[in-house]
């Protein structure tokens, strides 16, 4: 794929995100549930997080941001949109 370009609009698919292995998603699956609590926001089926999340999770994973929206479209939890036109 032409990708490496990070996601501008991240909307994470949290049913999509319970299907994974933990092994795999736990950092992110942990973050995610942390951004919920925060915000109290507990209900939905997706939950929009901030472009400076997707840069420390970037972090968190040892890739660059558009590294981690490859992999997170690649495992199902980002939709192929999530990936600018180049
Ligand atoms: P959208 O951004 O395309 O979101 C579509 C639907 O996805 C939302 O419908 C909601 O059911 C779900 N969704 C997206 N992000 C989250 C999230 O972080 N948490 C949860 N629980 N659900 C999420 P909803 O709520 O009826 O909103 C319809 C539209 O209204 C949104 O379309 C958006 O255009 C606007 N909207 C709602 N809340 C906000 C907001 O906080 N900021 C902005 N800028 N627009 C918002
Ligand atoms: P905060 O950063 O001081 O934000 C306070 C409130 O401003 C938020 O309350 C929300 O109503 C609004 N807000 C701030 N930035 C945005 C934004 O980009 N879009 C929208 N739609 N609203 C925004 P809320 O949602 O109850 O969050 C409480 C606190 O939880 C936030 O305080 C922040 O510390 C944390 N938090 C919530 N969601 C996120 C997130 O996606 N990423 C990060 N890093 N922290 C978050
Ligand atoms: P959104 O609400 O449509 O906000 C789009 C962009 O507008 C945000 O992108 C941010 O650059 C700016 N923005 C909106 N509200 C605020 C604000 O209160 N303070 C500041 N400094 N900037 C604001 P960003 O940060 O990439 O966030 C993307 C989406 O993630 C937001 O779309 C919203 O759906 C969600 N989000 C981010 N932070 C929070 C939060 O604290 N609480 C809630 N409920 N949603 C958040």
């Amino acid at each position: 794929p032409s990708g490496s370009e990070p996601a501008t609009k991240i909307v994470i698919n949290l049913e999509r995100l319970q299907q994974l292995p933990a092994d795999k998603v736990g950092p992110l699956a942990r973050y995610a549930a942390a951004i919920q609590s925060q915000r109290g926001d507990y209900n939905g089926k997706v939950l929009s997080i901030r472009a400076e999340d997707l840069r420390s999770l970037a972090i968190i994973y040892d890739k660059s941001p558009g590294e981690l929206t490859d992999q997170l479209i690649d495992w199902g939890v980002l939709p192929p949109e999530a990936r600018p036109a180049p």
